[in-house]
């Protein structure tokens, strides 16, 4: 099994340019979202009897570092594979919210379990006279998956998904402030219902959620009190990624370069004349036609 530490010092994983924010996929270290069904990846053909190694891959299209499209909860809302890759997902500007160091001015949060996050205890990370976050992708590092996101256990899987949540609020501020595009270090920006018996880990393949468009009114009732934050943002047509990796080492590579919700990327400066780096993220899902999610490979790269 690999550690978190480990992970990140995979140089394939994170250079000095280049950090990966997806998480591996793997039938033992993978954690389930309650209901979902499990990550199987499973041999068809093998070097030893066939020649070439060809594997089947099973899961939800909600599984591992995974980007939710309005569809997802919207019924007339874009699909995964017509989100706009250039628009809203590629090189895009960052903004960082790091829970885990005191924003100016304020002591730090130390988010406990299923605490909800409110917009006052974001409004310390933005600069003071904000107006527009400009379709930056706005990444909220918690801290929460650093400990357990790597834990194959059941009580790993209970504590992850025990995860704070942002209260409903913040998608309107946010979508105000022109947001497009979320990161999550963990499973949802809406709180996970508590769930029973063993871990997510591989749960049984049933999945009690409602279908979107095939709901009665009441089980429609019942999920937009659930899931307030996705609707919020999902209906305005934006899009939210979720267990996103090594943000940490993101959130102190962008502290170290020390740059302004103003400054803009000039990729057209001279080459001879110094300019600068800036971290930017992208996110490019798999185009899956119809579908309400997609496993994404997620990375900040410097421009
Ligand atoms: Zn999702």
């Amino acid at each position: 099994m690999m550690s978190a530490a480990q992970d990140a010092s995979n140089t394939s994983s994170v250079t000095s340019n280049f950090i990966d924010l997806t998480h591996n996929l793997s039938p033992t270290t993978t954690l389930i979202y309650p209901g979902d069904p499990s990550f199987v990846l499973s041999p068809i053909s093998t070097h030893k009897e066939h020649g070439a190694s060809i594997k089947k891959v099973e899961m939800g299209t909600h599984t591992g570092t995974h980007i939710d499209a309005p569809f997802h909860f919207v019924e007339d809302g874009k699909t995964v594979d017509q989100l706009e890759l250039t628009k809203d997902l590629l090189s895009k500007e960052i903004w960082m919210i790091d829970f885990t160091v005191p924003p100016r001015g304020k002591e730090g949060l130390n988010l406990q379990e299923r605490q909800k996050i409110e917009w006052d205890d974001i409004k310390p990370h933005l600069p003071k006279d904000l107006k527009n976050l400009n379709s930056r992708v706005v990444l909220f590092y918690t801290g929460w998956s650093k400990s357990f996101y790597h834990l194959a256990s059941p009580h790993a899987a209970e504590k992850y998904f025990s995860h704070p949540f942002l209260s409903a609020k913040v998608a309107q501020h946010l979508l105000d402030l022109g947001v497009r595009v979320i990161g999550l270090d963990i499973p949802s920006p809406d709180e996970t219902p508590a769930f029973t018996g063993d871990a997510a880990i591989q749960q049984a393949s049933v999945c009690p959620c409602p279908t979107p468009g095939h709901a009665d009114a009441s089980v429609k009732a019942s999920t937009a009190e659930t899931y307030p934050f996705h609707i919020a943002f999902l209906s305005a047509g934006a899009g939210i990624v979720e267990n996103m990796a090594n943000l940490d080492l993101l959130a102190a590579a962008i502290r170290n370069s020390e740059y302004d919700v103003t400054d803009e990327c000039d990729t057209n400066s001279d080459p001879g004349e110094e300019r600068r780096k800036r971290w930017l993220v992208s996110v490019a899902p798999l185009r899956l036609e119809g579908a309400d999610g997609s496993p994404v490979r997620a990375f900040a790269s410097l421009c």
